[in-house]
């Protein structure tokens, strides 16, 4: 997997770092009482406006949503067949200063990689965790090897 990698949120095109900060504001309103990990997601899409996300947990726990796939699920409610150009994801956890980006799950991996898979133009990806470097990769595909694709069905 190749992606780049920014010591610092200021070292970031302007773009892409407005992105990562509409990300952290999204992770305020995060409802995450059990594990007390917060993530925000925002998403960049090719019109131009930028939908929100955070995870949304559960008592019970398998219902707990991911912010990056509420962030899609709304860019895809609110504005139907509109590409996702950049998602920017970050993190923030009660118990400890996460110092290194949060990649997403294997389950929202395979939603993001579906996503651009059907758009047909690649969603850049930018990860941070509450401090630390910034990771920026070129696609969804890129963190997801040998993927399970529509065309298989
Ligand atoms: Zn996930």
């Amino acid at each position: 997997m190749q992606w780049q990698v920014f010591a610092d949120p200021a070292d970031l095109p302007p773009a892409e770092r407005s992105l990562l900060g509409r990300a952290v504001e999204a992770l305020e309103n995060a409802y995450a009482p059990y594990s007390n990990f917060l993530v925000g997601a925002a998403a960049l899409l090719e019109n131009g406006e930028v939908v929100p996300g955070f995870n949304i947990e559960n008592a019970a726990y398998p219902l707990c949503l991911c912010a990056e796939r509420v962030a899609l699920a709304a860019a895809e409610s609110g504005f139907p067949g509109i590409p996702v150009d950049v998602l920017a994801i970050t993190v923030r956890s009660a118990r400890h200063d996460v110092q290194e980006p949060a990649s997403p799950c294997g389950a929202c991996r395979q939603v993001l990689f579906e996503k651009e898979w059907r758009q047909g133009s690649n969603i850049r990806i930018i990860l941070r965790g509450a401090t630390g470097p910034v990771y920026v990769l070129p696609s969804a595909q890129s963190l997801l090897p040998l993927s399970f694709d529509p065309d298989f069905l």
